[in-house]
């Protein structure tokens, strides 16, 4: 199934059109960048991942271009989901994460970059570095409903074995800090 043109700079498959064009409005800064949101077949331990197209690199910040892998079924342990079957809210909450890990990227250079990529395969505390910050871009970004949505939706449901929902409690931020994040957002949003 090939992606469509939802706006100037970004595609996406026609299934998920509306979610896309949701999670993007949040992220004003990135209208002008030269983004691609695709299914693929299976993703290895995840669901989505955003990356840098490798022969964009050398183009320049503006220049780059990013893709977000969307598996088709989401296959967590054992259990296989499909898609089609997650909530609106949640797909929102999980494009909004990938599109924080893009904000990123955008403020690395392509040399930060490529360390960012090898530090990634190698080291479970970079891991989580670079998942809380993609789940802090989002925050900052006003998103927090749907990322709670997303978090929940993974954490309650009882078809979603414990190994996986350690994972996301082990690398990603908690409930309790995004309640700090977003006092902290609020308060520099006053002295604005
Ligand atoms: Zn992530």
């Amino acid at each position: 199934m090939s992606s469509i043109l939802i706006s100037k700079h970004h595609t996406a498959p026609e299934s998920i059109k509306k979610e896309a064009l949701e999670a993007l409005s949040f992220y004003p800064e990135l209208k002008d960048v030269e983004i691609d949101i695709r299914f693929k077949k299976e993703i290895k331990k995840s669901t989505m991942q955003a990356q840098p197209q490798f022969g964009s690199l050398l183009k320049g910040k503006m220049g780059r271009r990013y893709v977000i892998f969307i598996s088709k079924k989401i296959k967590i342990s054992n259990t296989e989901f499909s898609t089609k079957s997650i909530p609106s809210k949640v797909i929102v909450g999980w494009l909004g994460h990938e599109l924080g890990h893009i904000c990123d990227y955008q403020n690395r250079t392509t040399f930060g970059l490529i360390i960012f990529g090898f530090k990634y395969l190698f080291s479970e505390k970079f891991i989580k570095e670079a998942e809380r910050n993609a789940d802090s871009f989002a925050i900052v970004h006003g998103m927090e409903d749907y990322i709670i949505e997303t978090k929940n939706f993974i954490l309650d449901n009882a078809n979603i074995p414990e190994s996986y929902k350690n994972r996301i409690k082990r690398f990603y931020l908690s409930p309790e800090e995004i309640m700090l994040l977003i006092d902290e957002r609020d308060k520099a949003l006053e002295i604005d």
